[in-house]
């Protein structure tokens, strides 16, 4: 039930220092790790968390685990998997309900369901766990079995939660009063955002915001050849004339071979030679993908007819829409993808045929994460427009992603993307990730700025480099670490 993950070593730091815009950051992270390595000694640090496939936590995890383990520290990560069939459905309903979806509240049957999941997880956990080490916990699947761990064998512990929401409705109070027993058995909770904090937990709240890895395979820069390669090897473009759009052939098979969606549109799709508007993320309501095409579609036929300028009809009318996401076989704890992309591909052939041709949604491989992100890079990079359309968003690491690729973002107004998109200083925000209307409207615009697009993505490049990057991260993580190791050890029980 508990697996160990593997993790690549990756670039050193010493690679890393050799880009001039990051070598502060190795300074910083060296310096951090010589003042946390003689506390850290002889300890392990476990990082338990509930997929390493799919999502922002296993996006960043690796990296962390990597660097982590290049400066001297111990680290260790484990992923578990479900008990019961019965807990990641549960589960996924408490973190939606953290974001204000409309769920059914917990009751006392999902309360005994959860905990004694978690303590079949706590004992296997537990047999891992040294008197000395220290325990970090990311997101409500593996917080209670953590919890029990840090309690009966009195090891110190930190819960990470990546999720959130900036306001209290009674299903968010619900869901935290679910989650309080086990996360103030936690001697530290870090949180992305500052408004994310339950008042519970205000006396060991520590904010520290995502991160991306601007080295990795899906943010390293990628030269058009390689661009196209990678998207050929994708059966996204086939043929040696990528100019020519040839059918995305391969892609429709394996969509129609892996699960029975024909999730395509792909025969008349080209990503390099026309307009794009991409959003990629995990199959979540809570993502947008359904009024982003509902918006899109919009554009297409109200918003083009009414438009008179040559160029402008052009550009609008050439435009397409990618929706990207993970084969939902890949990932684990994720329950509800196949369903949300089955609707999804419903409401797709729902719309008029001339708009169906102009947007695909892929389901990208997750066989190879490496291909995975390649693929997401190169979609990335050949957007006009990146969207994330998401109604709710704890932080978002795909707008990060994108604003370092210099691309013109289009976010929803969730807390996330606000914190990172300055709305029309980096990118642009809509009022209402909902409103189809709303959604037509602000892509109009922005695909008819070029100019501000061009700034845009220039400011937001500079916003990442400076503020999300997962070095200083990393040594912010040292930081907290070592400051755990140096608090009194707990009494057991
Ligand atoms: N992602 C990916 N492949 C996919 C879909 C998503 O690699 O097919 C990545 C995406 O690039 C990002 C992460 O998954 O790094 C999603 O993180 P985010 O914080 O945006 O949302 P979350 O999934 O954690 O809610």
């Amino acid at each position: 039930m508990i697996r160990r993950i593997e993790v690549a070593e990756g670039y050193t730091l010493a690679d890393y220092a050799l880009h001039a815009w990051l070598g502060e950051a190795v300074g910083a992270l060296r310096a951090a790790a010589s003042a946390a390595a003689p506390r850290l000694a002889g300890r392990t640090v476990w990082i338990v968390s509930a997929t390493a496939r799919g999502g922002g936590v296993a996006e960043m995890l690796p990296r962390i685990v990597a660097l982590l383990r290049q400066v001297g520290v111990h680290a260790e990560w484990r992923v578990i998997d479900a008990p019961d069939p019965r807990f990641f459905p549960l589960t996924k309903r408490i973190h939606n309900l953290i974001h204000s979806a409309e769920e059914p509240l917990p009751d006392e049957g999902d309360r005994a369901l959860y905990e004694a999941c978690s303590q079949a997880l706590a004992a296997e956990l537990r047999q891992l766990v040294r008197a000395g080490d220290l325990l970090v916990v990311h997101d409500p699947q593996p917080l209670a079995a953590g919890a029990l761990v840090a309690r009966e064998a009195g090891i110190r512990a930190v819960w990470r939660c990546h999720i959130g929401f900036d306001q209290a409705t009674p299903g968010t109070r619900a869901a935290w009063a679910f989650l309080a027993p086990w996360a103030t058995a936690y001697d530290r909770a870090v949180f992305s955002l500052p408004a994310y904090v339950p008042a519970f937990l205000a006396d060991r709240a520590i904010i520290v915001p995502p991160a991306i890895d601007p080295l990795s395979h899906k943010n390293r820069e990628m030269s058009v050849p390689k661009l196209t390669g990678v998207l050929r090897a994708a059966g996204l473009v086939v043929g040696d004339h990528p100019q020519l759009m040839a059918p995305f052939a391969r892609q429709v098979e394996r969509l129609t071979a892996g699960g029975g969606y024909t999730a395509a549109g792909l025969d008349a799709l080209g990503v390099l030679f026309r307009p794009l508007v991409v959003q990629v993320s995990r199959w979540d309501a809570l993502k947008g993908f359904a009024p982003l095409m509902a918006g899109f579609a919009r554009l297409k036929t109200e918003r083009l007819a009414s438009v008179e300028v040559p160029w402008r009809r052009a550009m609008l009318g050439a435009t397409r829409l990618v929706l990207a996401g993970p084969d939902p076989t890949g990932v684990q704890d994720d329950p509800e993808a196949a369903a949300v992309l089955a609707d999804l591909a419903a409401r797709w052939q729902a719309l008029p045929d001339s708009v169906r041709d102009d947007v695909a949604i892929l389901r990208l491989p997750m066989a190879s994460i490496r291909e995975n992100a390649r693929i997401v890079n190169a979609l990335q990079r050949c957007a006009t427009i990146v969207a994330q359309n998401s109604i709710a968003e704890g932080f978002g690491l795909t707008v990060a992603e994108a604003m370092w690729k210099a691309r013109a973002t289009m976010v929803g107004p969730a807390a996330g993307p606000r914190a990172q998109v300055r709305d029309g200083v980096d990118g642009r925000i809509v009022d209402d990730a909902t409103d189809p209307g709303a959604i037509a409207a602000l892509l109009e615009e922005m695909l008819t700025t070029p100019k501000q697009r061009e700034v845009w993505g220039t400011n937001a490049r500079a916003r990442v480099a400076g503020s999300f990057n997962i070095l200083r991260k990393t040594a912010r993580w040292l930081e907290i670490l070592a400051g755990l190791a140096d608090s009194p050890a707990r009494g057991k029980g």
